[in-house]
């Protein structure tokens, strides 16, 4: 088997996918190595579906991220026939209204403001009236962005794997990278069997494990934390099952503004319903994290924030499943260049909301790799702004 390639790419989940696909796509001889078979359960790109939004809260530096990945994935599933992306609407909900500046709601506001892009401000009435299922209070306040939804998560790993692998670009699953070593011309990857394979260019996209594999500084830098998501059996009440099989994704925060959680349309015609909430930042590991889900944690969601402000959910949770998040100090993505190995760009860790973005960064990725220019800039996404990189490794 080949063992010299122009790139290669360590894990193959939401980012490194994408990459691999861009990178075969421009004509790259590439190979994407990855320890499972993606899509897999193991990290951070399962349980079937991620809210996608354009007017993005998290910063307008997002933005053009998410606007070109929505066109990617369109582009995909014109070329494929398959649903990748179902735009459902997402509602934006804070209660109490919450329409300050600073406020997630807020900054929702200004980037579909400052974009142009569709969307619609909900008092509580209208919330009600359109989404019989959300029990939003009178002094509620909402955004509603008809283009959001989510993305068939699983589906898009595939599919972004199935066309790489069209357009020649070879994937190794099952093999794990254990080390990276500069060589004249490139980096050698040393597989945990021993093998090693070079590339002129090598990109990390190793999710909970870039720590692990990098090293100093990434290992403090990126904290892998554990994730659960919760899925809660609908009343048989067809008017509310009907309501939920029809509804927008939603994010809503409460009127303490400390808490928030999100949801999805019901995807199995009435019968269930996701929902989550962020964990605390407790680091994990991700090779000895507890991956079952009690049923106290079902529970203590359901008592949270189900309960009063969702209708028609029943309280035991049909099934939970545990998932991984990493953080980065600031919350913000990771992008860049590697301190000390000048050929290895880390692109990986999206501190829990990536996956709405990941084909467009791994457009950018590619572009970078294949010397053209950058069609989306990254610069706000350097590691360089974290101490710990600018500093000699
Ligand atoms: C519960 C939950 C809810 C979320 N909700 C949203 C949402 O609504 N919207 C949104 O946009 N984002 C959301 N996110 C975040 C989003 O899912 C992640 O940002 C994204 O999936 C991260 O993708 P990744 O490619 O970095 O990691 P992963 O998809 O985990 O890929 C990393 C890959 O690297 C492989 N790997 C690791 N180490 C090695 C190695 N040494 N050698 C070979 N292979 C290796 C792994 O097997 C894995 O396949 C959520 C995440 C979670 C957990």
């Amino acid at each position: 088997m080949a063992n010299r390639f122009d790139v290669a790419i360590i894990g193959l989940g939401a980012v490194g996918s994408a990459t691999l696909l861009q990178s075969a796509e421009r004509g790259l001889d590439c190979v994407g190595i990855d320890r499972f078979v993606p899509p897999h359960i193991w990290g951070s790109s399962h349980g079937e579906t991620r809210i996608t939004r354009r007017a993005i809260g998290e910063g307008l530096a997002y933005v053009p991220l998410a606007l070109r990945s929505h066109a990617i994935w369109r582009d995909l599933e014109a070329r494929t026939g398959r649903t990748l992306l179902t735009a459902s609407g997402c509602l934006v909900l804070a209660e109490g209204g919450g329409r300050a500046a600073d406020s997630f709601l807020g900054r929702t506001i200004a980037a579909a403001e400052r974009f142009d892009i569709d969307h619609e401000q909900l008092d509580a009435d209208a919330i009600r009236h359109r989404f019989p299922h959300f029990a939003a209070g009178d002094a509620d306040h909402g955004c509603f962005e008809p283009g959001g939804g989510y993305l068939h998560v699983e589906r898009c790993i595939a599919t972004n794997l199935m066309l790489a692998r069209a357009a020649g670009g070879l994937c190794r699953f099952g093999e794990t990278a254990v080390a990276l070593d500069p060589v004249t011309g490139g980096v050698a990857i040393e597989l945990a069997g021993g093998e090693r394979i070079t590339a002129a260019q090598v990109v990390v996209a190793a999710g909970s494990w870039a720590g692990a594999l990098l090293g100093e500084p990434f290992a403090s830098l990126l904290t892998p934390t554990r994730q659960v998501m919760h899925w809660f059996p609908l009343d048989p009440v067809p008017a509310l099952a009907a309501a939920w099989a029809d509804g927008p994704t939603f994010i809503w925060s409460h009127a303490d503004r400390t808490r928030d959680f999100y949801g999805f349309p019901s995807i199995d015609g009435g019968c269930t319903i996701k929902t989550a909430n962020e964990q605390p930042p407790v680091r994990v590991t991700p090779d000895t994290m507890h991956r079952t889900a009690g049923p106290d944690e079902a529970a203590a969601m359901y008592a949270g924030h189900v309960a009063g402000r969702l209708r028609g959910v029943r309280a035991d949770a049909a099934r939970s499943a545990t998932c991984l998040y990493t953080q980065s100090p600031d919350a913000h993505f990771a992008i860049g260049g590697h301190p000390a190995m000048d050929r290895v760009l880390v692109a990986s860790p999206c501190s829990g909301h990536g996956f709405k973005h990941s084909a467009a960064i791994g457009e950018a990725i590619a572009q970078r790799l294949a010397g053209e220019a950058d069609a989306i800039d990254l610069a706000g996404f350097a590691l360089s702004r974290f101490d710990a990189v600018a500093l000699p490794a």
